[in-house]
């Protein structure tokens, strides 16, 4: 086998395998497919000693720190298929040239991360990261005290919109047509003051900085807010596990044990992948406990 490891994706979760494995001395391939997913966001929050930095730049980081591990090779290349070889894998891609690649590891790590569904209306692609929101961890404290809204339906909108309230008291729900919420959902709303719209939503209009100025109801009314927040949909990056037939939760993120392996031996995944709270912190622990366990699987195998 080329190498021991191929670590998919170097978001926070693959460039930190990559840094542990690095210094086990393990021959690692770091594909690099692309952008991360918080790629629109002006900076990263709550990543201790990095809070506020842009996302790039803590990439960059992470590069900079993989250079002096003589083990570690980072390509610009998109996995587009997995094998099995053996007890290993063969995988092919395509480099950032275009070109044909393939190789082959007696292990692999999957930390191609997650993509979020926007809802199809004006406003909220261009706005995503900066007026619409989708983590109050991430972004709460930006927009603290400042007049919010709330997309989506049903419990999840209420729950949502409850864990906003310590950081604004100015928060509406809105559905864009029937919210779907029980009288307990509604009552729950009343009592902390959190209001509530179920007219068409026409589109979000921006303003200055990529910031929300309001949102526009199909009956020409409209909401005045700082920022919007929604828990949108997910799928994931790549669909390597899937193809290969590991188990999917029923949330839709690749299953894996308490060592970071998924239901196909040998196959393991780590950060927004895999089931869990999402954050950039996590991803890059996630992906360093994956690169132990790994480590230590390699090495019972050649002591066996
Ligand atoms: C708008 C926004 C803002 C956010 N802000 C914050 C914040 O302030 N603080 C915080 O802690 N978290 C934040 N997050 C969450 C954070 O971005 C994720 O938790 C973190 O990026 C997960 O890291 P990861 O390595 O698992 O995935 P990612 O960072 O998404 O990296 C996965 C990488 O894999 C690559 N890839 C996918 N498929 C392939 C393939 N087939 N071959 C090769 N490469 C592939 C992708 O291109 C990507 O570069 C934010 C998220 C969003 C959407």
């Amino acid at each position: 086998m080329e190498y021991d490891v191929i670590v998919v994706g170097a978001g926070g979760a693959g460039l930190s395998a990559a840094l542990t494995l690095g210094r086990c001395r393990r021959r690692v391939l770091l594909a690099d497919g692309g952008a991360p997913r918080n790629a629109p966001s002006p900076a990263v929050h709550g990543f201790l000693t990095r809070d506020g930095l842009r996302p790039a730049r803590l990439l960059a980081l992470g590069h900079e720190q993989l250079a002096p591990y003589p083990t570690v090779d980072i390509r610009e290349l998109k996995i587009t298929k997995l094998h099995r070889l053996g007890r290993g894998f063969r995988a092919e891609g395509t480099t950032g040239q275009g070109h044909a690649w393939a190789g082959t590891a007696h292990r692999v790590l999957l930390a191609t991360g997650v993509e979020d569904v926007l809802p199809a209306l004006p406003g909220f692609r261009e706005l995503w990261g900066t007026g619409v929101l989708h983590c109050p961890y991430c972004h709460g404290y930006e927009v603290r005290d400042q007049p919010l809204a709330i997309y989506g339906r049903g419990k999840a909108a209420v729950g949502l919109a409850l864990l906003l309230t310590n950081w604004s008291k100015d928060l509406v729900v809105v559905t864009d047509g029937p919210g779907h919420l029980t009288a307990y959902g509604r009552q729950r709303l009343r009592q902390h003051g959190i209001g509530l719209r179920q007219e068409k939503v026409a589109r979000l209009v921006g303003g200055p900085g990529g910031l929300l100025r309001c949102v526009e109801f199909e009956d020409g009314s409209y909401l005045e807010r700082a920022a919007l927040f929604l828990h949108a949909p997910q799928e994931q990056r790549s669909s390597l596990a899937a193809d290969l037939g590991a188990t999917i939760t029923s949330k839709g993120a690749v299953w894996v044990d308490k060592n970071a392996q998924t239901s196909i031996a040998g196959l393991y995944a780590a950060g927004d992948t895999t089931p869990g709270q999402q954050q950039a912190l996590i991803a890059a622990a996630e992906g360093s406990k994956a690169a132990i366990c790994l480590n230590e699987a390699l090495t019972k195998e050649q002591c066996a």
